[in-house]
């Protein structure tokens, strides 16, 4: 059983938390000496002791922890997840759908805070879940919420097995498992998911990854649908080659896909193959984009589509990359090696910066070099990635279709 201790919450912040802001931070609390170990209940409460809200210490990038409830009588136990895991599978009704038409067998059933369960996602591929804990804090609740799952899942006729993924410590880094493995039963290595008819090939128990980003989801579609018949692209950040894959099967001339990881030129040719395409007809470069750019404008190169989806942080032996610093630079770099009337496809998945902050940095690349563009279209977090009104930093996906002029 879990510790339960009161905290108070300093004045000048109770009002954010009773209009249900989610995240317990640091700041926030009065007496956080006397939080010791990691999964402890806490109820927030006033400095006269009333109750504001109740949640779990867990520490991550983010924060100190999660609210799960502001209703005092709730109490966090199995029954609680069980309700709450029942509340967003009915939430993914059409994706459970389509699964079993097998059209797309791969989405997202916990979305942490956005599902009202901070510091804890599942995804559902094919039958298996992933339960990936993002705190030692929420793995204290981890026979909890295993049960919990099972309850709701166990007798459905697509229920396989459940798998799960450490990234506790803040920096969100994987921690090695001799097996990510929980129970039911084990999956194939790879399982091969559907994605809106494409075939993707995932690996549930091999490292921190498992080969697929669900949510650009409904960029890939689009790309496939309405993008690639006849054009030329090139995926930089390509890491498995996603939306080379769905480019080409939307009929592009050629893919050309550029990644650092030397994993990547394997893990693409992969996901090629299992899309009956041969992956000698596509490039796959493994090189540091920036490297790659520098090239590719030397000789003049010119796509009638660049992707551009970088890590919001990396860091390499020459250089560090940050997205909120970089974006432009890349993006002018990008203008620069795509034709008139072609499409920059630009992505960030950071957290820092909304779209209007994205928007200008495309602004700002494209008036640097005296370039004209239009935004065709946008793209957010797709429906199984929920958010909640109270975090807009849960929102973090922006994506958008640019045409230059
Ligand atoms: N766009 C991909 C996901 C990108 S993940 C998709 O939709 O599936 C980020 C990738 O960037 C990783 O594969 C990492 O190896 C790569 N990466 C990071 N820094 C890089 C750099 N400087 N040059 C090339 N690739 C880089």
């Amino acid at each position: 059983m879990s510790n339960i201790i009161n905290l108070k919450i300093k004045a000048k912040y109770i009002q954010e938390y009773q209009d249900k802001y989610p995240l317990i931070q640091k700041e926030i609390l009065e007496n956080i000496d006397d939080l010791e170990e990691e999964g402890t209940v806490i109820n927030l409460i006033t400095s006269n002791n009333k109750f504001v809200a109740r949640g779990y210490y867990g520490q991550q990038n983010k924060g100190y922890g999660w609210v799960l409830t502001y209703d005092k009588s709730e109490k966090i136990d199995t029954n609680f997840f069980t309700k709450k895991i029942k509340e967003s599978i009915e939430h993914r009704k059409s994706f459970y759908e389509e699964a079993e038409q097998n059209i797309t067998t791969a989405f997202r059933v916990i979305n942490g805070e956005g599902d009202g369960l901070g510091g804890v996602t599942i995804d559902y591929f094919d039958g298996f879940y992933m339960i990936t804990w993002y705190s030692l804090g929420i793995y204290t609740f981890k026979d909890m919420i295993v049960d919990a799952l099972k309850t709701n899942v166990e007798n459905s006729a697509l229920y396989k097995g459940i798998y799960e993924k450490k990234r506790f410590n803040t920096k969100g880094q994987y921690l090695e498992n001799e097996s990510d493995f929980i129970c039911g039963i084990q999956a194939p290595k790879p399982i091969i998911i559907k994605e809106n008819n494409a075939n993707f090939a995932i690996y549930l128990d091999d490292g921190a990854m498992t080969g697929l980003f669900l949510d650009q989801r409904e960029v890939r579609k689009n790309i496939r649908d309405k993008y690639s018949a006849g054009k030329t692209m090139v995926n930089t950040f390509s890491y498995t080659g996603a939306f080379s894959v769905f480019s080409a099967l939307g009929g592009a001339k050629k893919t050309t896909s550029v990644d650092l990881a030397k994993r990547s030129l394997p893990k693409t040719q992969e996901q090629f193959s299992v899309n009956k395409i041969d992956s000698d007809s596509q490039e796959i470069i493994v090189d540091d984009v920036f490297n790659y750019f520098k090239y590719a404008v030397k000789k003049q190169y010119k796509f009638d589509m660049v992707v551009l989806d970088p890590p919001s942080f990396a860091r390499t032996k020459k250089i560090t990359f940050s997205v909120s610093k970089d974006y432009v630079k890349l993006l002018k770099e990008a203008i620069q090696i795509t034709n008139k009337n072609g499409v920059i496809v630009a992505s960030t998945n950071s957290a820092n910066f909304g779209m209007m902050k994205f928007r200008q940095f495309i602004e700002k690349a494209f008036r640097e070099l005296n370039g004209r563009y239009k935004v065709l279209e946008t793209y957010s977090l797709p429906k199984d990635f929920r958010v909640c009104n109270e975090f807009k930093e849960g929102d973090y996906l922006k994506v958008v279709f640019i045409k230059k002029m």
